[in-house]
């Protein structure tokens, strides 16, 4: 059974069964936009964008800033819609979804004007004398916003408020597996005032997504699998038409012997489990040197105590479910084959046998080697797989041994020592002493290294990203133009001395830059 499945349909659009990963009961039918709808969903936001560029970034901030006020209002409604559709723990649908979403809103509302002012650049060089360069940021069009279901309301509303704000139209799909909270951005901004057409979220599945992909516009901002991924980057590259990939990751935690070990054990716990496990920055491998490494594995078993598991305990609840019956299976199978080649399960390590839903154990293994798909590929389950080491370096050669480069943490009590550590990791980002935080830190540009995706989002990068950096050059002297028509030998020669004396003979031309 699976968490969608097609179903009978009598029009022409594909038809998905919904059910509840908590009761496996049938919840709803999700209805795909077929081809016709993508096109004509296009062309609305085509028809939109130009009203909604025209107008001032102070303009477009003052929706932004109500939307935030109605999703602070809708705190409620919005964590139970995300609730239902994916099992998480109501904590990580309030913090990750709902917290982040104000957050993020009310940072580029504010931002956006500021970064993506027209402003004045300096013209190094003898150039200087005579032009004028001025910078403009202007919009790229529509914008294809494909997104994940382990983020489902966050990924589409943070990647939308930057695209709106740089002036963009956006037609965004979220994933089959929950589209209604997708689905609640397109109506949240409704209310807010945006005007129809310019941000428009279409249910549907991959063929939806391949559609909008294919339909003409003007950038896609990708987040999702390695696999899609690859084939998202295919079709832009045929287009010529740019792209950002948020893809998958396989992070990794090192555990230095001067680590304050209850806090790495809590930042362990949390990086493995949070948003049960489905994070793209979540912590998939936990590499302890040997020193501290039995302290540290007894402090994360006694933490593991006290995780709650099922939607009985409503907001105390830690770990939620699985969101849907296939990553339950890769969970499973990579669990297994590490224990079939030799790990030691302390903790869990199988479905949950006292619920009824699709709920896996909190699980905590040794033992656990590359030679093990759960320590090379993403598993996006509730599993912490810890692996001792001798020393650091052999701890950070472990942790670059991977296809993936997203994010990373490394815990001591030495804070130049983690930053030091943290620069020989190779990915997009890394914190120290703390889980990955990065993509709630819009200062800091969020992306990965190697399979783990291409370009950048948020912040000020990511607001440029969904625009066109053009330089406008002004000539600021007048006159005869220097270098008319008819070429004469005698301003090739000039223009050699001329050369001499800026670059060889004085360091003029170096002060001039
Ligand atoms: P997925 O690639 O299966 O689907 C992602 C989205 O793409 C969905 O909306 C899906 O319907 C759509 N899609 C599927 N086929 C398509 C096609 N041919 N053309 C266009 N769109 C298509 O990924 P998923 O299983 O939904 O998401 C989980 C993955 O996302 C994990 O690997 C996770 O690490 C990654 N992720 C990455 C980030 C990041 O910021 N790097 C954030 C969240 C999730």
């Amino acid at each position: 059974m699976s968490i969608y499945e097609s179903i009978e349909s009598t029009d022409s659009r594909r038809h998905l069964q919904l059910r509840s990963p908590v009761t496996l009961e049938p919840t709803g039918e999700l209805i795909c936009a077929n081809k016709e709808d993508v096109d004509a969903a296009i062309a609305r936001a085509r028809a939109a964008q130009p009203a909604w560029a025209a107008l001032s970034y102070k303009a477009r901030a003052e929706v932004l800033y109500r939307a935030l006020k109605i999703v602070v209002a809708k705190t409620d409604e919005i964590m139970e819609t995300v609730v239902a559709e994916t099992g998480k723990a109501p904590a990580d649908a309030l913090s990750m979804e709902v917290f982040s979403v104000a957050d993020s809103l009310c940072y580029y509302a504010k931002n956006a004007g500021k970064f993506l002012k027209p402003h004045k650049r300096k013209v190094h060089g003898v150039l200087g004398f005579a032009k004028e360069l001025r910078i403009t940021y202007k919009p790229l069009g529509v914008i294809g916003l494909i997104t994940p279901w382990n983020g489902p309301f966050v990924l589409v509303m943070n990647q939308a408020a930057q695209a709106l704000m740089a002036g963009n139209a956006v037609v965004a799909k979220g994933s089959e597996v929950t589209p209604y909270s997708a689905k609640l951005a397109e109506s949240i901004f409704k209310e807010a005032g945006l005007p129809d057409g310019v941000l428009q979220v279409l249910l549907g599945d991959g063929a939806t997504g391949a559609a909008i992909v294919e339909g003409g516009v003007d950038k896609i901002s990708f987040t999702g699998s390695v696999a899609t991924g690859r084939k998202v980057a295919e079709s832009c590259a045929r287009q010529l038409i740019p792209v950002t990939l948020e893809l998958g990751g396989n992070d990794a935690m090192i555990v230095c012997g001067d680590a304050d070990l209850d806090r790495a054990a809590d930042g362990a716990w949390l990086g493995s489990c949070m948003n049960t496990g489905h994070y793209c920055c979540g912590t998939e491998r936990i590499y302890v040197v040997e020193s501290v490494y039995d302290e540290f594995l007894a402090k994360v078993l006694e933490k593991g105590q006290g995780l709650k598991q099922g939607s009985e305990h409503g907001n105390d609840e830690s770990i939620g479910a699985v969101f849907w019956d296939k990553q339950m299976d890769i969970i499973e199978s990579h669990v297994e084959d590490a224990k079939t080649k030799g790990a030691t399960v302390h903790m869990g390590g199988q479905r949950n046998p006292d619920l009824k839903g699709l709920y896996y154990q909190p699980t905590v293994m040794t033992e656990v080697n590359n030679d093990m798909d759960i320590m090379v590929h993403e598993t996006f389950g509730p599993v912490l797989c810890i692996q001792k080491v001798r020393n650091e370096a052999e701890a950070i050669k472990l942790a670059n041994d991977s296809e993936f480069g997203l994010n990373g943490n490394v815990w001591t009590q030495d804070k130049e020592k983690g930053y030091q550590l943290a620069l020989q990791i190779d990915t997009g980002s890394c914190s120290v002493n703390d889980m990955a935080v990065s993509y709630g830190i819009p200062a800091a540009p969020f992306g990965g290294r190697k399979n783990s995706g291409v370009g950048q989002v948020n912040g000020e990068k990511g607001l440029k990203g969904y625009c066109h950096e053009m330089p406008v050059v002004i000539d600021k002297r007048g006159g005869k133009m220097p270098n008319a028509y008819p070429y004469k030998a005698e301003t090739i020669d000039g223009m050699k001395k001329f050369m001499n004396i800026l670059w060889v003979k004085t360091p003029i031309g170096r002060w001039l830059s």
